[in-house]
């Protein structure tokens, strides 16, 4: 039996902060008050500190297998450790594209060989996915499923890609709202969450433009493309009752679907990404084509909205939709630079500061850990600091402060798009399971990460 006594903390409970000792035995939170210590147990002094649940970051991209150059699960979990990060759920675009059972098992296989924290994944909804592909995938231990309104896919390389080309025989076409409608009697029964990529094909076709200027950028994913598929998605989901949920929001247009189909009574749930929150098109002179992504980030409105959202609970989650890139693809002109920026790093230490301006702190372990495990159907075990939770514990110090910087990132891709921002905190270490993955900010973690499932589906 090990025995680990964190002291003096200021620790972060589901019912808000709280001074007290967290007692933790063989990987779990055993007691939350003032603890006597046992013999033989490990005295951890954080006086001063806040404790914190570790991030589950929902949204992310390992690109592992398939990308060496921009990522792997080792690099993508040394930052996730690195940010406060002790679950990853990575997303099923990888290659082949995670589109079966077999194919999730072998992801499955090969990120536990490099994770240094825990992992689920994600599994793909293609235009052909049938019903009894959607069970056994969630018999692999999914944690839900994605489709990629608008994405087709390449057959012969098994792999999801974004393409307007209807006329390629390659080309598998890509989910749409009839594929959703289709599939809702199983999405519903299964009842694991669907997410997606909600920026509707019909609307981006119509305003495809070359992409010279960010007002082009802007032109060609306006917010309605995303209150469209939002709409209509939600739609379908309300029909059949499955759960449903938004990734990356980044428009004001987009939130208001939102909340229209929350109050006509579909099971949604909302997801809003740091660049969202803290970046707007003023940016891009500054930051150019690092922070090119899709949605694109939109105007300081849609800004002021998203965190209006987030503050009124019709957001409750942020995610980072960490998508590396290589320099030589991140630095090509508007048009053909690779959308997508890394931030499994900056999540926790960027929603702190949020929640800081916000006069609340106790705000950011619920946007990235708490609700992140309720979506995750991981909350009966992590994404709290309470008795019987894993001891996944980030001590962050508030008397310090960190800028992002390409030299403190452990991704492989080091140009964040926060890269300046100034924090008033910085993460001390990070225990995951009672096992310490980081030390005074440095990542000593081994691949010691397990796969998580929802709690409720077998
Ligand atoms: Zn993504």
């Amino acid at each position: 039996m090990t025995e680990l006594l964190f002291r003096g903390a200021t620790v972060f409970t589901p019912r808000g902060p709280t001074r007290a000792d967290v007692r933790v035995t063989d990987g779990v939170v055993a007691h939350i008050g003032n603890v006597d210590p046992v013999k033989g147990a490990t005295v951890v002094d954080v006086r001063g500190t806040y404790l914190l649940p570790g991030a589950i970051d929902v949204h992310v991209h390992s690109r592992d297998p398939g990308f060496p150059d921009k990522e792997d699960f080792g690099t993508l979990t040394a930052a996730a450790a690195a940010g406060g990060v002790t679950t990853v759920i990575d997303m099923p675009n990888t290659v082949p594209a995670v589109d079966s059972a077999g194919v999730l098992e072998a992801k499955a296989a090969l990120a536990r060989s490099r994770a240094r924290v825990d992992f689920g994944l994600w599994a793909l909804v293609r235009s052909s996915t049938t019903p009894d592909q959607l069970r056994e995938l969630a018999a692999a231990g999914a944690i839900g499923f994605k489709a990629y309104l608008g994405y087709a896919l390449s057959v012969s390389r098994r792999q999801v890609t974004h393409s307007f080309e209807t006329e390629d025989p390659d080309l598998e076409a890509p989910p749409d709202y009839g594929t959703l409608t289709r599939l809702g009697p199983e999405l519903a029964e299964i009842g694991l969450p669907l997410v997606i990529h909600a920026e509707d094909a019909g609307v981006l076709n119509t305003f495809r433009r070359p992409l010279e200027t960010y007002a082009d950028v802007l032109a060609s994913r306006p917010g309605e493309a995303e209150s469209v598929a939002i709409a209509a998605a939600a739609a379908v989901a309300r029909e059949h009752g499955f759960p449903l949920h938004i990734a990356h929001l980044s428009s004001a247009s987009g939130l208001a679907a939102a909340e229209e189909a929350v109050s006509a009574g579909t099971k949604l749930t909302v997801e809003t990404c740091p660049q969202y929150l803290w970046l707007s098109e003023a940016d891009f002179p500054r930051i150019s084509t690092w922070m090119k992504m899709n949605p694109p980030v939109k105007t300081l409105h849609d800004q002021a909205t998203l965190r209006d959202g987030l503050k009124r609970g019709v957001i409750t989650i942020v995610a980072t939709d960490h998508a590396p890139h290589t320099d030589e693809e991140k630095s090509r002109d508007l048009e053909h630079a690779l959308p997508g920026t890394p931030g499994v790093q900056t999540l926790y230490l960027s929603s702190l500061q949020l929640a800081k301006e916000m006069g609340d702190i106790s705000l950011a372990p619920r946007w990235v850990a708490e609700a992140p495990a309720e979506l995750g159907g991981l909350a009966e075990s992590k994404g709290s600091i309470a008795p019987g939770y894993d001891a996944d514990l980030v001590v962050v110090d508030p008397r310090q402060s960190t800028t992002f910087s390409p030299r403190m990132m452990r991704s492989r891709q080091k140009h964040g798009a926060l890269n300046g921002m100034r924090v008033e905190f910085a993460i001390d270490s990070v225990y995951l399971r009672g096992m310490p993955v980081v030390n005074g900010g440095r990542v000593t973690a081994g691949a010691q990460g397990r796969m998580v499932r929802p709690a409720s589906v077998g």
